[in-house]
């Protein structure tokens, strides 16, 4: 570290100490020639510490035949260095746990410390290099972010805050803050410990690899991945960073994809027991490949779940139109009743106005002409009088059902009221309507209605009218009024024949 910025440094934010077994650990291994048996008596004395070592010896970072069963143990098999850097680590993150009230998360920090430490080890020996001071750089790489927040908690709280929100990097925004980032208070704090440069060095550079001096740009590079798939496990967008990473690595230290995706999912495995050795809660921290497993799981229920929805929305839409329809099918039944006649199955009287409208309303529209009929039957009462007046009825019904028959499909049939009955003739002129008229006449004579033993016969008497295209107006009425007025001079002319009148009341035969 240059002593001008150390000291820059110093004057401005007052560097804490380390902790006074750290000092102890770290004033022994200076002195080289008593290191092995006085950092062992040290460790000893602290059983929370000697527990601790221990696990760490033997949670498989290091792979040994035999359990390493005590402190002497360690240091034979681990060498001196190696057990001093477990110590710290564990001493400085113990001591340095702040309070649990803080604007400060120090649990977090600690994850994403310990998990850095734990993927820089792994990469380490992934990349087969050497370092024994790996895993305390990098758990202690950020530690100018907890100098500075003791040195001013609120604005520092304050300044990390703004940093997640805005686009301007930590870096930038501490630089514009303090005139020094994070990099450089850890690397002088790193440094007033009597920690070695090989240790501090990286750190000072940790956010830009490139600028480290020659001979530790590796480690940093190290530090600076293991500090990226730290973030993979502590923080969102997790995907968006394993893309990125996956292209540094395989650029940077050429890792095949097989080998980025196992040392991915061994950063999470590792981090959760060595967290747990270290009494941080790992969370709910998983391997990467087993976060995309639950990812893929999750979108296949998605899709099923939709799957059943467009099957369910299928069923909805099936059962919607099948009910349509019968709602269609109800109304023209409904229609039917409302504008047929029970009895003959004629329409009514009702549908006859109707009809008689929109036809005039046609024939003027078009030019063309339109007919009317209306007859009665001839002495009807007597046929309920002689036959009872259900046989009445058999024979309104033969009538009606046969005139149908002798009709055209454009034709109206209507039940006029009682025994009397009307005929629209569309397109039809006044030869036209009297060639039916005669027709109609003709064929209710011939109508037999079977009762019982009895035959009965009936004949009928017709009037009719045409409205003619060349008259520019005709009401409805009036063209009513005349057929009648044909009916009733068939009537009094004596029954059974036709009488066809011109809507000038004049007879036109
Ligand atoms: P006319 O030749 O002058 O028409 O004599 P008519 O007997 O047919 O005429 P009138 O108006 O005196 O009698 C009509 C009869 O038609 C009386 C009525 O009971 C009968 N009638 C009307 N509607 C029905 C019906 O729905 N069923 C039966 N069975 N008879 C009906
Ligand atoms: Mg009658
Ligand atoms: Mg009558």
């Amino acid at each position: 570290m240059h002593t001008n910025l150390q000291e820059l440094i110093e004057n401005k934010i007052r560097l804490p100490s380390p902790p006074a077994i750290a000092v102890q650990i770290l004033n022994t291994v200076q002195k080289k020639d008593a290191a092995f048996t006085d950092l062992a008596e040290i460790i000893s004395a602290d059983p929370a510490l000697t527990g601790k070592m221990l696990q760490i010896a033997n949670s498989g970072f290091y792979s040994f035949k035999n359990e390493v069963t005590s402190i002497e143990r360690a240091l034979t098999v681990l060498g001196t260095n190696i057990v001093k850097n477990i110590a710290l680590s564990f001493v400085i993150s113990t001591e340095l746990r702040g309070e649990r009230q803080s604007s400060f998360d120090f649990e977090d920090y600690w994850r994403r410390s310990i998990t850095s430490a734990v993927a820089a080890e792994l990469l380490t020996q992934q990349l087969d290099q050497k370092n024994e001071d790996m895993f305390v750089t990098a758990l202690l790489h950020d530690i100018g972010m907890l100098t500075l927040f003791m040195h001013s908690r609120d604005d520092y709280s304050d300044l990390l805050h703004k940093s997640t929100l805005s686009d301007q990097s930590l870096i930038a925004l501490e630089r514009e803050k303090y005139d020094y980032d994070h990099q450089q208070v850890g690397a002088a704090l790193i440094s007033k410990w009597g920690l070695p440069a090989s240790i501090h060095n990286p750190i000072r550079h940790h956010h830009n690899p490139e600028s480290a001096p020659e001979n530790c740009r590796e480690t940093t590079k190290v530090l600076y991945f293991a500090d990226q798939l730290s973030t993979i496990y502590n923080s969102s967008d997790a995907a968006e960073k394993v893309r990125f990473l996956q292209n540094e690595l395989a650029e940077y230290f050429s890792l095949s994809p097989d080998q980025i995706k196992t040392l991915l999912d061994e950063v999470a495995k590792k981090s959760v027991e060595i967290l747990k050795t270290f009494d941080i809660e790992p969370g709910d921290m998983k391997p990467y490949s087993q976060m995309l497993q639950e990812a893929n799981e999750e979108l296949g229920r998605l899709n099923l779940s939709y799957e059943q929805l467009v099957i369910e929305l299928k069923e909805a839409k099936e059962k919607s139109d099948r009910l349509a329809n019968e709602l269609k099918d109800a109304i023209l039944r409904l229609n039917d009743l409302a504008y047929t006649d029970a009895l003959t199955g004629l329409y009514n009287h009702r549908y006859f106005q109707d009809s008689l409208s929109s036809e005039l309303a046609r024939a003027a529209r078009y030019h063309s002409s339109v007919s009317l009929i209306i007859f009665d039957i001839d002495f009807f009462k007597k046929v309920n009088d002689t036959y009872g007046h259900p046989a009445g009825d058999q024979v309104l019904a033969n009538i009606g059902r046969e005139i149908k028959k002798a009709v055209r499909p454009s034709d109206i049939v209507a039940r006029y009221g009682g025994e009397e009955f009307a005929v629209i003739l569309p397109e039809t002129d006044i030869n036209g309507v009297k060639v039916f008229a005669a027709r109609l006449r003709r064929c209710v004579e011939g109508i037999i209605t079977q009762v019982e033993e009895q035959q009965i016969m009936v004949t009928i008497s017709v009037g009719g009218t045409t409205f003619d295209p060349e008259q520019t107006e005709v009401r409805k009425n009036t063209l009513i009024q005349t057929a009648d007025r044909g009916l009733y001079m068939s009537k009094n002319n004596g029954r059974n024949q036709v009488v066809i009148l011109a809507t000038e009341n004049a007879p036109l035969s």
